[in-house]
């Protein structure tokens, strides 16, 4: 069996008044994410991980925010098109881990949501996708509630 791997890390702002999507999943919060798309950071990094371990770039070059298409876009749609990639070239995915740092609100009540969410994108089962969730102590722009950061770590198996 043939295996790789990949990395994949984003970071948006938040900011007030805006909706929040972590892991393909609507999160209720006064603050949002700050972005082209609809700023749904997990989803990001996952498609940098997925991306990465086929040596195809990035998102930015996949989808550009200079193009009017992606403004506003559901993240799960740019997963669903970064999944046919990996398809196309004979890939599936073993397992994802992710890594989300935010202050608040807490991630813990969504996680089930989101792990079932992304692995019917992603072809697995919920449990192939780990979801874990950390504050950062206060500490860092995390820590003031500036922002969210993902780091994303995926296996892809043919
Ligand atoms: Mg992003």
């Amino acid at each position: 069996m043939d295996v790789r791997i990949g990395n994949g890390y984003d970071v948006h702002a938040l900011a007030d008044g805006l909706p929040m999507f972590l892991g393909g999943v609507a999160i209720p919060s006064e603050r949002g994410f700050v972005a082209h798309s609809d700023g749904d950071v997990a989803i990001h990094a996952l498609c940098d991980g997925l991306l990465g371990a086929l040596a195809l770039g990035d998102i930015g070059k996949h989808f550009p925010d200079s193009d009017p298409r992606y403004k506003g876009i559901d993240s799960k749609r740019l997963l669903e098109q970064v999944m046919a990639l990996v398809r196309e070239q004979g890939w599936a995915v073993g397992n994802v881990d992710l890594i989300i740092a935010l202050q608040a609100p807490k991630l813990a009540p969504h996680i089930p949501a989101m792990r079932q969410t992304l692995a019917s994108i992603l072809g697995v089962e919920a449990d192939q996708v780990s979801v874990k969730a950390t504050t950062t102590e206060r500490l860092g722009f995390v820590g003031r509630e500036e922002g969210c950061e993902v780091w994303a770590t995926v296996l892809i198996k043919k």
